[in-house]
């Protein structure tokens, strides 16, 4: 079980691959951070302007991952066919702290259990 200060829910990670990747499905963006662009770009093998090409474009005045549409399903780019990270080692700061995001705390246990079911009050 995953606990973070300040966050009054936990993260039980045996969970995490029971639920093909709700986290990386759905409406929402994946802003990347300029650490992010450089290490995606280095673990892709590609320069950083054709990182920025292929794989991103400007959401509210920042960098966020595109999307694919497959099966009606809006779906991270990099999320594989198995629902697995593509990127997992250098993957984006957002995801890497899902989902103890400071937005979050408000949100009911319930609501929560519809972005991840493997998210859980602390005992
Ligand atoms: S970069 Fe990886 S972990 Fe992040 S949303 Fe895309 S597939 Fe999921």
């Amino acid at each position: 079980m995953i606990k973070r200060e300040g966050f009054w829910f936990c993260f039980d990670d045996k969970l995490c691959k029971t639920c093909k990747a709700k986290c990386c499905i759905g409406e929402g963006y994946v802003f990347l951070t300029d650490d992010d662009i450089k290490g995606l770009s280095a673990f892709l093998g590609v320069s950083k302007d054709e990182f920025l090409d292929k794989y991103t474009r400007r959401v509210f005045g920042k960098i966020a991952l595109i999307d694919l549409v497959i099966k009606n399903q809006k779906r991270c780019v990099f999320l594989d066919d198995d629902y697995r990270c593509e990127v997992y080692p250098q993957r984006p700061s957002q995801c890497r702290n899902f989902p103890f995001w400071e937005r979050l705390k408000s949100f009911s246990i319930d609501e929560l259990k519809t972005l991840c079911p493997a998210i859980k009050p602390c005992k």
